[in-house]
């Protein structure tokens, strides 16, 4: 999408706005597929937590991709969006028996992450085969939130408890048919993967029934021009020939299964949003923009950079702002940035905004949440409603008092 387009929406649909441009996802998909391309049996499952617009999850059912879902919704909105319950896959943590009771009746695959929920699942549907995640105690991530894997995360179930998981399947009967693990976010260092792949395989070895291995993700997007990234088509090559490899040793051919969120659809979206105010101060010049950690969380969660353009006036001298929200907390979705001089009324974008950003959107400062507009084949779809005040109001009692 050029700005000329961009701008053409936000006319249309106003702002703040949220684009996202389906040819992107689509490539993403197919890179992904590629990079793992010599493995026979590969599965893409997306992580609808990233962004669980119904639409996008049928640009990625017709891709044949599958779903990663982490609460019964997510797996509803899958089914809602045509997947196949065979290509759903439920990968909570810490949910109730009841939720968990709840997918297994509607048939998809269930992952277990603990051995009190494997010995209660064991007691009730032992005839149900069942993943397990581990937690292969290995450091990944870019900032400690997203880091899932180290010893002390509450996920997964420790590799050092197989014996435990072992006389539970014995007793029950239980048959464990897929592996899994998910260290976390914005993994770029190859090695230290591969380390947490060994001890994963290791991990399937000491199971006969294994029919996937899931490695599920945590890959890298660059935020800017020369950011780095996880270099997909490398690790492609080193993982899918170990994989490979192992599957010999091991004598079966199992499945390769990833769950890329962030790759597929980051670099996809793009919140747009108009300049209210331009506030020059003794040391910053400070643009309020018409939104806030509402719609945008990453940058203040998690310290998230989000490379932020003025698609109004794109070629004008370059000055340093801070561009901040309208919430009243320090909402900075980015400071001492060079761009293009900015004018009030303009329009910005703010780029990767299609992975956890409307998805952790709220009504915080009883704001509306934003329209989402998605582009396929060349046309511009509204795919959300932009929110109004019977929105605010709606689930709320109000008694006579
Ligand atoms: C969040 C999550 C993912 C997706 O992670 P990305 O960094 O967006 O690719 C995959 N698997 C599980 C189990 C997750 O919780």
């Amino acid at each position: 999408m050029n700005n000329e387009q961009l701008l053409q929406l936000t006319e249309k649909y106003g702002s703040p706005l949220y684009v996202y441009d389906t040819d992107k996802i689509i490539s993403q998909y197919h890179r992904m597929a590629n990079a793992f391309s010599s493995v026979n049996k590969l599965k893409i499952n997306y992580a609808v937590k990233a962004n669980s617009n119904i639409n996008i999850l049928k640009v990625l059912n017709q891709l044949k991709s599958g779903v990663d879902c982490v609460s019964i919704q997510e797996v509803k909105l899958a089914i809602e969006a045509g997947f196949n319950v065979k290509d759903i896959f439920f990968t909570p943590s810490g949910i109730s028996f009841e939720e968990m009771e709840e997918a297994t009746k509607l048939g998809v695959q269930i992952t277990l992450d603990s051995l009190s929920v494997l010995e209660k699942f064991g007691d009730k549907y032992s005839n149900i085969p069942v993943c397990l995640r581990i937690n292969p105690h290995v450091m990944a991530g870019g900032n400690h939130k997203i880091s899932v894997g180290h010893i002390d995360s509450k996920f997964g179930i420790s590799i050092h408890q197989i014996d435990g998981i072992k006389s539970i399947i014995e007793k029950s009967g239980l048959v464990i048919n897929g592996i899994h693990m998910h260290t976390g976010s914005d993994i770029y260092n190859i090695e230290a993967f591969l380390t947490a792949t060994e001890i994963l395989l290791n991990t399937v070895k000491e199971f006969d029934t294994i029919e996937f291995v899931d490695f599920g993700s945590g890959f890298k997007v660059p935020y800017k021009d020369g950011d780095i990234e996880t270099n997909i088509e490398e690790m492609g090559i080193t993982l899918s020939n170990r994989f490979n490899e192992f599957c010999k040793e091991y004598g079966r051919e199992l499945t390769m299964i990833f769950e890329p969120g962030k790759f597929l659809v980051s670099s996809a979206g793009s919140l747009l949003v108009k300049v209210n105010v331009v506030k020059p101060t003794p040391n910053i010049v400070f643009i309020g923009v018409d939104s806030g950690l509402n719609h945008l969380l990453r940058p203040m969660m998690y310290d998230s950079y989000h490379h932020i353009t003025n698609i109004s006036n794109a070629n004008d001298v370059e000055k340093i702002y801070d561009v901040v929200g309208y919430i009243c907390e320090n909402d900075t979705f980015g400071s001492n940035r060079s761009i293009s001089k900015i004018r009030e009324n303009d329009i910005l974008c703010i780029h990767n905004a299609g992975a956890y950003s409307f998805s952790m959107a709220s009504n915080y400062n009883s704001r509306y949440r934003p329209a989402e507009v998605m582009i396929y084949n060349g046309e511009d779809y509204l795919i959300r409603k932009r929110e109004n005040f019977e929105d605010l109001l709606r689930n709320q009692v109000i008694i006579d008092l």
